[in-house]
């Protein structure tokens, strides 16, 4: 089945539309991110302005927007450049001046036809003793009445489009609008009073009410409620997939994992317990695992997949583990190492790096199995790796992932178990939305002993002062990681800032100095983070591309500058760089300017916690969802018509019901899987649909 005829109107191009052409068609699509109907259609008003009010002349209270039903008397064109045009009107209570500035006459006399009754609508006000309306919003015939006195919806703009062109291509819109089949369970509906998909869309560009703003409105919620559906549907239909391709049991039998215990300096968490329990269930269960372990940096999620590689290892199959980047796998080579070593276990790492002879030889030890597990970057997954037999693929990291990635990487083995690793904390909310196809493990409580590390607020006025208290440190051998400001939708200001920087330390701290960035060739970049980790700098500048997961125990201390931009969860990340080893850490949030209350609640946040849960759920309260770190490129929680917090219910329900759908329709063949369909393609999510036909 492909996508559904009724859906055609929507997926026209917003050329279609009146008053959009290609000058501005480009503009456009940016603003409402996406070149369809649909799109303009999920952009959502943000203000409404009520011009249902119709006041004589004479009663037309100051400032206030007032529709007018005026006769044009005469026009009184400017002399000079810079005076205003006028245009003298009146109605049987008064009369008032309509004001233009910068006018062209040939336009305003055949707008205002003197003797004509015009309908016009703009803020009235009360200038040295007279009314004037400067520039009216508005203006139309008499027949034009009904079009004018509305509530008229503001949207979202951009330079090039204005809101009347936006207001009437969305009404042409409306007008072509399909009715769907309902895909709501309809008690659910009833229940919250929802109306129709169409009447939803109408409301939302033809607001009755000023009500039609709340988020939690019929319409909206309806609307945002579609939108959850249609991604956990999404997740579901691809969980399910998973879990419909037979897993394979890996008892855990014990002998290997008491050696690795063996081996460590350290007993395992409570958290690392239960975690490890739940991992073990699933492995040793027929179907698949799908399971996501998250826990901050430093809480041990190395160890825990250590010991699930050694559950595949045991029942005869292989274990991969692979790290975002070249620096990350060798440094979990590293770590592994000696407790892979004590259990006995044939392991080696292969990343981009390994080329020709080296490359061949690890690839057939790879494929005949002589390689139990194999530790990398994502070229452990390339199409000529051939693993003997991969039982269990553990992906660390990878925020940066989206879904249909995760169904490639573990597509290396039949059935084989995937154990996905983030140290971002996500709120639970949001963990349903970019993780829903997945069961969740937390490791929420730190190993013992760690020293929290030491955050200050630092006004940038004091960094100076700051900077000669960094010198005492580097004597006593302190690291530093030095990020720079992070400035919106531009890496090259970002690169110029942290240049800048970069140039005034080392005038200050000499050739000790490092600097990274994003623009940097990825080999580049690892040499002067190996120069850092190894000891051959002090100072490390970065823009944020300070990898997630990087270990330097030695640093000591993390300056963030212009902290105030970042979110929390990102400056949590950061944090997390430092308060690795065993001497008192230090993170330096230097702020700029005055902080508003919500900019100065965030950074104390910081200063009161080290929870990196507690840090996600605070973010997201105070910034929304589409900020937290990392998730928002994924497009995980792009969001047109949710919002999050507002609408976490609705996702959890929306996560429930898209679970029963699949379980009661796995095909989506009954009357309402088939309008559930339709609604995966108003979501284009095709792909999803696919997953039914292959599967
Ligand atoms: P993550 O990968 O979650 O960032 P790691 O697995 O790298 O964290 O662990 C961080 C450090 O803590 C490592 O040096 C590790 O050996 C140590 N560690 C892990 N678990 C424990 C524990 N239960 N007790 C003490 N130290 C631990
Ligand atoms: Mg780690």
């Amino acid at each position: 089945m492909a996508r559904p005829f009724a859906l055609d109107p929507l997926f026209r191009a917003l050329t279609a539309l009146p008053g959009i052409g290609p000058r501005n068609v480009k503009l456009l699509e940016k603003l409402v991110g996406g070149p369809k109907i649909l799109d303009l259609l999920w952009h959502k008003p943000i203000d409404l302005v009520d011009r249902r009010f119709t006041p004589k002349i004479a009663e037309a209270p100051d400032g206030r927007v007032s529709t007018l039903s005026v006769q044009i008397h005469k026009h009184f064109p400017n002399e000079r450049k810079g005076q205003p045009y006028k245009i003298w009107c009146t109605d049987e209570t008064g009369t008032i001046n309509l004001v233009f500035f910068h006018a062209h006459r040939a336009y305003l006399e055949k707008l205002f036809p003197i003797g004509e009754t015009r309908i016009v609508s703009g803020r009235v006000e009360h200038y040295q003793g007279k009314l004037q309306m400067t520039h009216p919003d508005a203006v139309g015939t008499l027949e034009e009445r009904a079009q004018i006195e509305i509530l008229e919806p503001i949207y979202p703009l951009t330079q090039g489009v204005s809101g009347k062109i936006l207001h009437k291509a969305a009404l042409t819109a409306l007008k072509t609008l399909p009715a769907l089949e309902e895909w709501i369970d309809p008690h659910y509906k009833t229940r919250n009073r929802w109306p129709d998909w169409k009447e939803a869309v109408e409301t939302l560009h033809s607001p009755p009410d000023e009500t039609t703003l709340d988020p939690l409105h019929p319409a909206r919620a309806r609307l945002a409620y579609d939108e959850l559906l249609a991604g956990q549907l999404t997740l579901a239909l691809v969980r399910n997939r998973q879990k419909r391709q037979s897993g394979r049991s890996f008892p855990v039998k014990g002998a290997l994992r008491n050696r690795l215990l063996a081996a460590l300096p350290f007993a395992l968490t409570g958290a690392q317990e239960r975690a490890l329990a739940e991992i073990d269930a699933d492995m040793a269960a027929n179907s698949r695992m799908l399971r996501l372990l998250q826990g901050d940096v430093g809480s041990g999620k190395t160890v825990v997949a250590a010991l699930s590689m050694l559950s595949a290892v045991e029942n005869g199959a292989q274990a991969a583990l692979m790290a975002p980047t070249e620096i990350l796998a060798r440094q979990h080579a590293e770590s592994l190492k000696p407790w892979l070593e004590a259990a006995g276990i044939r392991f080696a790492v292969l990343t981009g790096r390994d080329k020709g002879k080296s490359r061949e030889t690890l690839l057939h030890q790879i494929g005949n199995g002589a390689i139990q597990i194999a530790i990398g970057t994502h070229a452990l997954f390339q199409e000529d790796v051939a693993f003997a037999d991969l039982g269990l693929a553990v992906i660390d990291e990878q925020h940066r992932f989206g879904v249909h990635q995760r169904l490639e990487l573990s597509s290396k083995g039949k059935g084989t178990d995937v154990l996905v690793m983030t140290a971002t904390p996500i709120p639970r909310t949001l963990t349903l939305t970019a993780y829903g196809d997945m069961d969740v493990s937390r490791l929420d409580e730190k190993p013992p002993g760690r020293k929290p590390v030491d955050t200050r607020l630092i006004p940038a006025e004091k960094l100076d002062a700051m900077i000669e208290g960094l010198k005492r440190q580097i004597e006593t051998g302190a690291r530093i990681y030095w990020v720079c400001p992070l400035v919106e939708e531009s890496d090259i200001l970002d690169l110029a800032a942290a240049e800048e920087r970069y140039d005034h330390l080392k005038q200050i701290f000499g050739d000790r100095v490092g600097l990274v960035h994003g623009r940097m060739k990825p080999a580049d970049k690892d040499e002067v983070m190996e120069k850092f980790a190894g000891g051959a700098l002090d100072i490390l500048v970065a823009t944020t591309v300070i990898e997630v997961g990087v270990n330097v125990p030695q640093a000591t201390i993390m300056v963030i500058e212009n902290a105030q931009r970042f979110g929390l969860s990102q400056l949590h990340q950061l944090r997390g760089r430092v308060g690795r080893g065993a001497e008192q850490s230090y993170c330096f949030l230097v702020y700029s300017g005055l902080l508003n209350e919500t900019a100065k609640e965030r950074l104390s946040v910081m200063r009161q916690t080290e929870d990196g849960f507690l840090i996600a759920e605070k973010d997201l309260e105070l910034r929304g969802a589409g900020d937290i770190l990392g998730v928002k490129q994924s497009g995980a929680l792009n969001f047109r018509l949710a919002e999050l917090p507002a609408h976490n219910e609705l996702l959890a329900a929306a996560r429930d019901d898209a679970r029963l759908i699949i379980e009661k329709d796995p095909e989506l063949k009954t009357p309402r899987g088939e309008a559930v369909r339709t609604l995966l393609y108003l979501f284009e999510r095709d792909q999803a649909i696919q997953y039914l036909r292959s599967g």
